[in-house]
This record gives C-alpha cells, sequence and structure tokens, in this order.
C-alpha cells in the first residue's frame, strides 16, 4: 500500500477543526488535505469520523473514535479496505470523566448545580450524601477507558472490581469475574461502569435481568455505547428505585430526545457523548496516524487494525 494522498473529512468537525489535524500532519509524507464525500474519493487514505460510502474507494479508512460499530466491517473486508480505529487515547479523559459522574453523584453536586440554576438553598436528607472512599466499582470491559476508569477509582480509595471475557487478572483491579458471572459481579458493587465496545455479543447486555441483579442503592454509568444498555429497561429500574442513579454520555438514539425522562430523573447525570472530549485530542489523533504511516512506508502490520 502506498498514502500518497490523506484526506481529513470535513466530518471530524464534529470533534475539532480539521484544519487543526492537517496542520499537524503536514510534513509527514502524504500530501493531506480536507475532504469532503466526493473529494474523499480521490485519497488513498481518509482520517474521519462519520463513514461514508464514498470511502470505500480508498485503501485505508481511520476513524477518529475508538468504536467502530457504524462502518460496515464485512463490506470493507471485501472490498479490501483497512479500517483503523483510535483506542488507546481515552484512558485519562473517558476515565477523569467517570471519577466526575461518582463524584457528583456520591456527594451531590448535580443536585447542587441544578439548584443553583433555580437560586435555590436545599441541603440533602443526612442519609443521602456518601464518600467514594470505602465505596466499590465494577467496570465492565478492561481495556483502555476501563483500565483509565480504574486507575481513578484506585485513587479515590474505592474497591475496584471488574468483568472481562477471560476473567484473567488485571493490575490495579482487585477482583476480575468472567463475562459468564456477570450478574455476580454487578450485583454488590456501588456503581457499575460499562466501557465495552457495542458488538453482537454486547448489544443489549445490561436488562432487565442484570438491573434487577444490581443493588437498588447502585448506579449504572454508561460511558460505552447505547446499544449496549437496554434503555427502556432503565429508565423503568430508575422509575421504580430498582437502582439509585445513573450517568450516561450514549444513548439508544443520539443526540437524546428531548422527551426522553432521562433529562430531568433525580440522580440521572446527561452528559452529550463528550466523555472523551479534549482540547489535546487532535494531537492524539495525529500521533496514532503518523504511526500508522510509518508503518505503511516500512511495510508493517498497521496498529490499531479492526479490519
Ligand atoms: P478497548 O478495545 O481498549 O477495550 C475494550 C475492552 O472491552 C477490551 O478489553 C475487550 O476485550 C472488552 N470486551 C469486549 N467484549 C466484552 C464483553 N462481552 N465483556 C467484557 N469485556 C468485553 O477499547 P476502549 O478504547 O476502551 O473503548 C471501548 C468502547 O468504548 C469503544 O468501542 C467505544 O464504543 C466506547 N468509547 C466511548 C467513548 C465516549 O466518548 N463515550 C470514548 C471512547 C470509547
Amino acid at each position: 500500500m502506498q498514502i500518497d494522498r490523506l484526506g481529513i473529512h470535513d466530518s471530524v468537525s464534529a470533534v475539532f477543526p480539521p484544519e487543526q489535524l492537517r496542520d499537524a500532519l503536514s510534513g509527514t509524507g502524504p500530501d493531506v488535505g480536507i475532504v469532503d464525500d466526493q473529494s474523499a474519493r480521490e485519497c488513498d487514505g481518509v482520517v474521519t469520523f462519520a463513514h461514508e460510502e464514498e470511502f470505500l474507494d480508498c485503501d485505508w479508512i481511520h476513524s477518529i473514535q475508538a468504536g467502530y460499530d457504524r462502518f460496515p466491517l464485512d463490506e470493507l473486508e471485501n472490498r479490501g479496505v483497512v479500517l483503523t480505529n483510535s483506542t488507546g487515547i481515552h484512558g485519562d479523559s473517558v476515565g477523569e470523566t467517570v471519577a466526575g459522574y461518582m463524584l457528583m453523584l456520591a456527594r451531590r453536586l448535580g443536585q447542587y448545580a441544578r439548584q443553583q440554576e433555580r437560586t435555590e438553598w436545599d441541603r440533602p436528607a443526612w442519609d443521602v450524601p456518601f464518600t467514594l472512599a470505602g465505596e466499590s466499582v465494577c467496570v465492565v470491559g478492561l481495556g483502555t477507558l476501563g483500565r483509565g476508569i480504574a486507575e481513578r477509582a484506585n485513587a479515590l480509595g474505592m474497591e475496584v472490581t471488574g468483568v472481562r471475557r477471560s476473567g484473567e487478572p488485571v493490575e490495579g483491579v482487585d477482583r476480575v469475574y468472567a463475562s459468564g458471572d456477570l450478574h455476580e459481579a454487578i450485583a454488590g458493587p456501588t456503581f457499575v461502569a460499562l466501557a465495552t465496545p457495542l458488538t453482537e455479543e454486547t448489544r443489549g447486555l445490561i436488562g432487565e435481568a442484570e438491573l434487577a441483579a444490581m443493588d437498588e442503592g447502585s448506579h449504572l454509568i454508561n460511558v460505552a455505547r447505547g446499544g449496549v444498555v437496554d434503555q427502556e429497561a432503565l429508565i423503568s429500574a430508575l422509575d421504580e428505585e430498582g437502582i439509585r442513579g445513573a450517568a450516561l454520555d450514549v444513548f439508544a438514539e443520539e443526540p437524546l430526545p428531548e422527551g426522553s425522562p432521562l433529562w430531568t430523573m433525580e440522580d440521572v447525570l446527561v452528559t452529550p457523548h463528550a466523555a472523551a472530549y479534549t482540547r489535546g485530542y487532535y494531537e492524539s489523533i495525529a500521533g496514532l496516524v503518523q504511526t500508522n504511516l510509518e508503518r505503511v512506508g516500512a511495510d508493517e502490520p498497521f496498529e490499531n487494525r479492526v479490519v
């Protein structure tokens, strides 16, 4: 493969200005330019947020996200198009966001922010606030995101458990359960944080039965993908006080529709699929793309190859 023309698709503007990435990649070898759907066809490689049919004419697509559920994997395979993703760069940003969610819920900061909007001075009931120190979190999916979450939870003095397909131990996680023991793993902890990709195996991973298995005082955190959770079952569980609360960055439908009860539920935090946003994002993407340009040049295998 030879990458002479590299396009930065204009869809990356959902996360950062395309010019930032173009400038960061200038001088790395190929001719780098900002492209739309049509002009992407003329590129050997394209760096993108969205997927467009026109990319099937390229040799290589790099997704600026870790999730690759929006790409037609079988079609890419059949057409011989390489797909790489951006896993490995979100441990700090998403880890910090999840630490923030847990602090907001435990220390009632979400409640006070809502009250401030209404200029309302109101203290919580004595037995509602708690400290994270001594509480527990179960992290489902122990990759980049999961380990970033585990690291912060440890620093906050929490007990950290996790779920991983193999059940093999992971540094910084007190106990690791195999996927088959999911119900046992999520039954006790104060927080359950989801950090798996959305795959055939994980679609609807958390449904009615799993929510029923969770403790009544527990909270569900989803920074993975909306499809990992049965959202209707979650709304029912919150309504019926089967669980205490939730912090959600991803939803069945995005943007979350205006009429969704999740917007206004007490003890539910809604963030706009922005858990990984950070001003240095384009630099991390430039690093990944540059590594792969070098690998293509040296005829070595791609890093973060999905297809
Ligand atoms: P990663 O590949 O580093 O880690 C994913 C981990 O999940 C892997 O260890 C994998 O083995 C594990 N896994 C897969 N299926 C599992 C299952 N059934 N049970 C338990 N573990 C399972 O990926 P990552 O960078 O940590 O990202 C994970 C996902 O999070 C992405 O695919 C993406 O959908 C989502 N994500 C969301 C945001 C956001 O802004 N909210 C940002 C980055 C990633």
